[in-house]
């Protein structure tokens, strides 16, 4: 009798033990989740809005974009917010599975990830205060700068030759710009159009001669082609029916 009950245990824990196994596979092993890589500070691409979020609480542009690939797919969208310097290493040690953050192809991050095809394009700009006598990339030489740590405009400003402050976030570089620590703020041209919608008294100055065009893909691991084909065919799509188009129509103009 003793034998029975013992084995009547044993049975059931088994039993426990593979119901786990088979729910656990369930959530992370199936290929229905989408892990999308990003670093919400970055409107109007992406950014958290606890009451319009799209995917949780974070919105904007790539996160719309994320979602419309993710359902492509049939997975779900799961956000995975983190510094933007850390976006291509959680990539390579398989933290996420892609990288959706207007992100810039640039030939550099082309040696540690593939990006898909462009889904917009975009500038470097600077943002001054409206008494700003800065007028083109030439004038912030002596200035105090500040840049983004791991964003395009630090590229371009260390290519210059110009000293720099380094932030993580460009709310914190604006704000500084505001309150007179700054001179001028360089980042891309979309987001900078947001930051001076947020804070009196700054304007943009653009030098399309120094600051090329820049074009924003979604990074995947190297050598990742079923997923990139699966973002690239859905992009196509999305540029096509010109619901790209809507998408940052919809969170530019807001
Ligand atoms: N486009 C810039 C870059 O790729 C900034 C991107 C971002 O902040 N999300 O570095």
């Amino acid at each position: 009798m003793k034998k029975v009950l013992k084995l009547m245990v044993v049975a059931v824990c088994v039993l426990a033990m593979t119901a786990c196994f088979v729910g656990c596979g369930d959530n992370s092993t199936d290929g229905k989740v989408l892990n999308i890589g990003t670093n919400a500070e970055f409107p109007p691409f992406e950014y958290i809005d606890s009451e319009a979020g799209v995917v949780g609480e974070f919105a904007g542009i790539d996160i719309e974009i994320g979602k419309a690939i993710a359902d492509s797919i049939e997975a779900e969208a799961v956000i995975n917010n983190m510094d933007f310097d850390s976006l291509l290493i959680a990539l390579s040690n398989d933290q996420v599975d892609c990288v959706i953050a207007g992100m810039t192809i640039t030939p550099e991050r082309l040696e540690e990830v593939d990006f898909s095809k462009p889904y917009y394009k975009a500038t470097q700009v600077m943002i001054v205060s409206n008494d700003s006598d800065i007028a083109k990339a030439a004038d912030i030489a002596d200035k105090q700068i500040g840049v983004i740590d791991g964003y395009t405009g630090q590229t371009c400003v260390e290519d210059l030759g110009y000293e720099y402050n380094g932030y993580k976030k460009g709310a914190d570089a604006v704000l500084d710009l505001a309150n007179g620590k700054l001179d001028v703020v360089v980042i891309d041209s979309s987001t900078a159009e947001k930051f001076i919608g947020e804070n009196e008294g700054l304007k943009i100055v653009e030098d399309s001669e120094v600051f090329a065009s820049e074009e924003y893909g979604i990074a995947v691991k190297k050598g990742n082609t079923e997923l990139l084909d699966a973002i690239n065919a859905k992009i196509d799509a999305m540029l096509e029916d010109g619901s790209i188009n809507t998408i940052c129509e919809k969170y530019e103009d807001q």
